[in-house]
Order: structure tokens, then C-alpha cells, then sequence
């Protein structure tokens, strides 16, 4: 068989699902089809407008990019409506914000804090050279030293990933522990000198209007409507016939299947032994108000919050992403609340608490004026890089592959270091290439590489 004449199927229509379906169009190959089991097109990278007429994402998404082809993509896709962003992000410790990165910035910090912090550092420096920690708690430690590991790294993250950093490989931060610059770091106290330039995603871009959703569905419009079906959910395959049957009962015949759908339902669908691998749910609470955003927030795009005793780890000032993601721009601001829970809950009892610990951050006003309150539950939020992790995707994927099973995106393939929307969509655009030109899928195997 050519490959021109390969039957391929993709489920799921998010960015990994449509990166590959894009791919195929350009390589000029005719012959697949694409299921997606919502009514609409971006998966996570949706957004959704609620019924008072403010714009939602799932988690205020962050768009930036290692890859020219994703950046062309996302460029042709809104057309130019976008707005560009400087990161401006903090953390909210001991009733202070202190500008993010937390560890370029520990001057902010009360000074018996700062001073703990900073022995830390360089205690890291001088010890931290050729160690192998054994997890991510000890990476964390051996990073960063005991005082910022103490006040905000081993907190937050156990808020993020809902369990301690022990039971976390390190291995997919980088190839080595990197201690921060302690040099620039003592110059940053002596001058009382904020210090917010460093690191990744310090500049980032958002669609003016229809929130991060916008880019998807315009990516999905031209793409031919005949081999894209809304509302097919995938309910059973046949590895060894190379069948997939839909929730409406159609069978379909495929030689190659790229599935963006959570590797353990596959591996379920498949017949195989439920994988060892797991995945964080959370709350995303949307709070539309009157009036305009306090100073602290005016500009702000996101902040930390590690406190323990706080429910949520993550606060996004999203009217500040597009004004248009309020009806009213001169008169409504919006914020949106990320919670990592054990599983679904009682809505109206987090909404409560959510009010609550905002006023308490002096987020919002004792008696705000909201205008809409929105949520959704993100049953998979975060695929969680356990220390299993590797060694079940290493038994798995090969078999799937095997089958003619690609198994890639954000919870396909199950690695959080490529699990952004730039690495899901070019999974889907190399998992393409591979099965018409048998080129290497960089971004699955070398993440050290795309990621550099
Ligand atoms: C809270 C949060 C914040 C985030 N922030 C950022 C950010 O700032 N920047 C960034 O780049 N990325 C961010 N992401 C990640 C981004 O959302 C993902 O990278 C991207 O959506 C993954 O794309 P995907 O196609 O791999 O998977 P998904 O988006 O999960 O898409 C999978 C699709 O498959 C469909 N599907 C599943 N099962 C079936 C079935 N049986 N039949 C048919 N269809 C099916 C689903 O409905 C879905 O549409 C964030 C994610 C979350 C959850």
C-alpha cells in the first residue's frame, strides 16, 4: 500500500488531533477522518462564553512557542487579532505579593525570609554540581536550597500536582539541576531591584476576541467540513481488525489511528491492563464583575498562591489577556480561579470558599459586584510525571504503535514536558509525518530538544 492510500483515523479535535488533520491536508494526503465527541472543535484549549457574555479558557492559556510552523499556524489563524503581552506575574506569600520569578525577587520577602532564602541558594550553589536527586522533592531542595523550597516550591507544587514532590520524577525540568544566579540574585537585594525579565513565556500573545478557543476554531474551519465530525464520540476499537465504532454505531475501517484521547481510556478501549499513570482534576472558576480591577491587579496577568490554607494555586486577571473577554471593557474585569481537587464536588460549597480566600487576598471587595460566575470540572487537568511514568509509557506506546496506534497530545501520550498547546499540535503535525514520510517524532522522544 502507498502511502497515499493509508485510511487514517484521529480522534479528537484539539490541538494535537487538528495539527495532525492540518498536516495531512498540506502533505496533500486525502484519506482520513477526524471524530470529535463535543459538539466544537479546541478540546482544553477551548473557551466558551457564558450566558452574561463573558469569555472563558479552560485556565487562562498562555500562548507562546517553540516552533516556527506553530507560530505561522497560530499567526494565519487570527489573522493578526491578537494582543501581545509582557508577562507581569507574582506570588502571594506571607500577605505579600513578591514579582515572579519568586527567586530573582526574594527582596520582597520579610527579612529573616529573604535571608533564609538566600543561604539557601547559595548553599545549593556550592553543593548542587553532578548530584542525581532521586525525585522531584529533592531536585527541589537541591535547586533551590531549604528556604525557597520551604516557603514556596515544595508548597505550590504540592498544590498543583496534588500530592508531595516525592512521589515526582525530575527529569522532565531538564537534563541537569541548574542552580539559580545567586550573584544577580544578592544584586537584586543590595539594589531592593525587582527583577521579572528571566525565563521562558515572559512575553506571550492572546486573540483579541473569542478567547484562546478562537484559534482553534478557526484552524478547524479550514480544514474540509466532510472528514470533520462534531459530536462522534469513539466507543470501541478492534486493534487487531483496525476498527474504531462510534457512540452512533458506525463502524469505521482505519490502517493508522492517531488517538488524542486519554492514554488510559485507550488502553481500556484497547483491552489492556489499566496503565500506572495519573492525571491531576480540577476546578476552573470564572468570576465576571462591575467595576474595575484594584491597583494590585491592574496589569497583572496571573498570580501564585502557595499557601496551603488557600484552596486555589493559581488566579488569572483574564480581562487583562483581551478586554474583550468582557462584555462591558470600561466597566467589567474578570478573574479566573484554578483549584486542583480530588475528584468532582459540591460547586456551590467551592464557589463559597473561592469568594471567601479572594476577598481574604484582597482580590476583590468584601461585597463585590459580580456579574456572572461560571466553572467547569477538568476531570484531566495535569498528566502527572510520576516516577512509574516513564516505564509505563516505555511497555505501552511501542505496543499500541505496533497496532498502527499513535497515541500523542497532552494526555495521548501522557508527558507533561510536551503537553503545552505548542507541543500538542506539532505531536499531531510529527505523528502525520511519520506515518507518510517515517520521520522521527522529535517532539515525543527528544522533549530536551524542543524544549532548549
Ligand atoms: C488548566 C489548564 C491550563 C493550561 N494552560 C496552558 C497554557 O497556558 N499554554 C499552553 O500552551 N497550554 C496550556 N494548557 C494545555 C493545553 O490545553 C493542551 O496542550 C492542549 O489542549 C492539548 O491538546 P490535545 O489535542 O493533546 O488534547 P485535548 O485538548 O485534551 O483534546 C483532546 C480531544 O479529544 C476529544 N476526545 C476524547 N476522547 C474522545 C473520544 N472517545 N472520541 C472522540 N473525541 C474524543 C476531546 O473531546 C478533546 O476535544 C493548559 C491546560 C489546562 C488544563
Amino acid at each position: 500500500m502507498s502511502a497515499g492510500d493509508t485510511r487514517i483515523l484521529i480522534i479528537g479535535a484539539g490541538p494535537c488531533g487538528l495539527g495532525a488533520a492540518w498536516r495531512l491536508e498540506q502533505a496533500g494526503h486525502r484519506n482520513w477522518l477526524l471524530l470529535e465527541r463535543e459538539a466544537y472543535p479546541g478540546g482544553l484549549a477551548s473557551s466558551f462564553v457564558d450566558t452574561a457574555g463573558f469569555t472563558w479558557d479552560v485556565g487562562g492559556h498562555v500562548i507562546f512557542s517553540h516552533y516556527d510552523l506553530f507560530t505561522s499556524v497560530v499567526d494565519d489563524a487570527i489573522a493578526g487579532r491578537y494582543l501581545e503581552h509582557q508577562r507581569d506575574a507574582c506570588v502571594h506569600l506571607l500577605g505579600r505579593y513578591v514579582p515572579y520569578p519568586f527567586q530573582y525577587n526574594i527582596h520582597r520577602l520579610p527579612a529573616d525570609v529573604r535571608d533564609e532564602c538566600l543561604e539557601g541558594l547559595r548553599r545549593a550553589a556550592e553543593t548542587a554540581a553532578g548530584k542525581d536527586p532521586k525525585n522531584f522533592g529533592e531536585w527541589i531542595d537541591l535547586t533551590f536550597g531549604p528556604g525557597i523550597a520551604r516557603h514556596f516550591m515544595r508548597p505550590y507544587n504540592a498544590k498543583v500536582w496534588g500530592r508531595p514532590p516525592e512521589e515526582l520524577d525530575w527529569r522532565w525540568i531538564g537534563e541537569r539541576v541548574a542552580v539559580p544566579d545567586v550573584a544577580r540574585i544578592t544584586e537584586n537585594i543590595r539594589l531592593s531591584r525587582d527583577d521579572v525579565a528571566w525565563g521562558p513565556n515572559n512575553t506571550f500573545r492572546f486573540p483579541l476576541t473569542g478567547g484562546t478557543g478562537a484559534i482553534w476554531r478557526n484552524l478547524a474551519q479550514k480544514l474540509p467540513p466532510d472528514k470533520f465530525r462534531l459530536n462522534a464520540e469513539a466507543v470501541a476499537l478492534d486493534l487487531d481488525a483496525r476498527t474504531c465504532r462510534t457512540a452512533s454505531g458506525e463502524l469505521l475501517h482505519y490502517d493508522c489511528l492517531i488517538t488524542t484521547m486519554p492514554l488510559t481510556t485507550l488502553a481500556l478501549l484497547a483491552g489492556f491492563d489499566p496503565p500506572p499513570l495519573e492525571a491531576t482534576s480540577a476546578y476552573i472558576f470564572g468570576l465576571g464583575l462591575e467595576g474595575r480591577p484594584p491597583e494590585l491587579l491592574r496589569t497583572k496577568c496571573w498570580i501564585y498562591f502557595p499557601a496551603p490554607d488557600c484552596p486555589f494555586y493559581r488566579v488569572t486577571v483574564f480581562s487583562n489577556y483581551s478586554p474583550q473577554n468582557v462584555p462591558h471593557p470600561t466597566r467589567q474585569w474578570a478573574l479566573m480561579f484554578e483549584w486542583c481537587v480530588p475528584g468532582k464536588g459540591d460547586t456551590a460549597a467551592l464557589w463559597e470558599r473561592t469568594l471567601a480566600s479572594a476577598q481574604q487576598a484582597g482580590l476583590i471587595p468584601d461585597a463585590p459586584k459580580i456579574a456572572s460566575q461560571w466553572s467547569k470540572f477538568v476531570p484531566h487537568c495535569y498528566p502527572v510525571p510520576t516516577l512509574g511514568r516513564d516505564a509505563a509509557l516505555n511497555n505501552l506506546l511501542p505496543r499500541l504503535e505496533a497496532a498502527g496506534v499513535y497515541s500523542r497530545g497532552r494526555f495521548g501520550a501522557w508527558k507533561y514536558e510536551v503537553g503545552n498547546t505548542d507541543h500538542s499540535f506539532m505531536q499531531g503535525v510529527e505523528a502525520a509525518d511519520r506515518i507518510l514520510h517515517g520521520r522521527e517524532e522529535t517532539t515525543l522522544n527528544h522533549p530536551e530538544i524542543v524544549n532548549r
